[in-house]
């Protein structure tokens, strides 16, 4: 099998998984380009994409899922995202990028955000939301998957396991739904093609770490951020797909016990 690498700001090199898994093993790719320190993070992470491709991804994912969701009409809830989206932007310093938000027709108590930052919030997540310093702790959440670069880390990360993502980029362009979901699915917003890839307990609590820290910047109440997490987890359905935000790890408990601990470290008594 061959895997297609590209590295950061470099030609396409071809290696095949052999050579990959040698070359992460032995370290030299990683010492190359692919392992990145990220100062927000406070840790390195690897890295076999750029961020235009990322982006490309995401564009192509993005007009998926707008042919096939509806758009909401609704004037209220649209200004509320277009208020809060960029002032939470602005605070985690991607105001670089061309931002697009969204709201879609329907009751899931859903949001995604694609790399690029393409912003989609669903109308019934805002029924969840008992005032707009919560809708920031999902958009402040969903806003640090980027700024952490968390869908191209875990697309290197298939890449370096071997998982060829070449095919269901194929699929993706000629319209294949499937196709569409796997990739959908590692950017972030699987759920829209029925395909669930949660982030990882590492990526879920360092997501809700920096996305409190955007609300205290943008001016909001991080504390809020408690209250949303809590009111979710007693209304979770076990029926209906969890929102990104809720997969299974880390457990709730878990969750709120890290955000309040990030809360006191920046000054809030909770
Ligand atoms: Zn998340």
């Amino acid at each position: 099998m061959e895997v297609n690498i590209t590295f950061l700001d470099r030609e396409p090199i071809e290696l095949n998984r052999r050579q990959l898994v040698k070359g992460l093993a032995a370290g030299y790719i990683v010492a190359l380009s692919g392992c990145v320190d990220n100062p927000a993070l406070g840790r390195q992470q690897l890295l076999l994409v750029s961020e235009a491709q990322m982006t490309e991804l995401s564009a192509s994912a993005w007009s998926q899922i707008r042919q096939q969701q509806k758009v909401s009409t609704n004037k209220t809830l649209n200004n509320r995202l277009k208020t809060v989206g960029p002032r939470i932007v602005n605070a985690a310093g991607l105001q670089n990028q061309p931002w697009e938000y969204t709201v879609f027709q329907g009751n899931e108590a859903n949001a995604f955000v694609l790399p690029g930052g393409k912003v989609g919030f669903y109308e019934g997540i805002f029924k969840r939301m008992e005032n707009d310093d919560q809708l920031a702790t999902v958009m402040g959440h969903e806003t640090a998957h980027v700024a952490a670069r968390h869908s191209a880390e875990r697309y290197s990360q298939q890449m370096a396991a071997g998982v060829g993502m070449q095919a269901a980029q194929v699929a993706l362009q000629s319209g294949d739904v499937s196709g569409a979901g796997t990739i959908a699915a590692v950017l972030g917003a699987g759920l829209q093609f029925g395909v669930l890839l949660p982030y990882s307990r590492t990526h879920e609590l360092e997501a809700d770490r920096l996305g409190v820290v955007y609300m205290a910047k943008a001016g909001y109440d991080p504390r809020q951020s408690l209250r949303f997490w809590q009111n979710m987890t007693a209304q979770r359905n076990g029926s209906a797909p969890p929102p990104e935000f809720m997969s299974t790890h880390p457990s709730d408990v878990t969750r709120i016990s890290a955000l309040q601990t990030q809360l006191r470290s920046m000054g809030y008594q909770v």
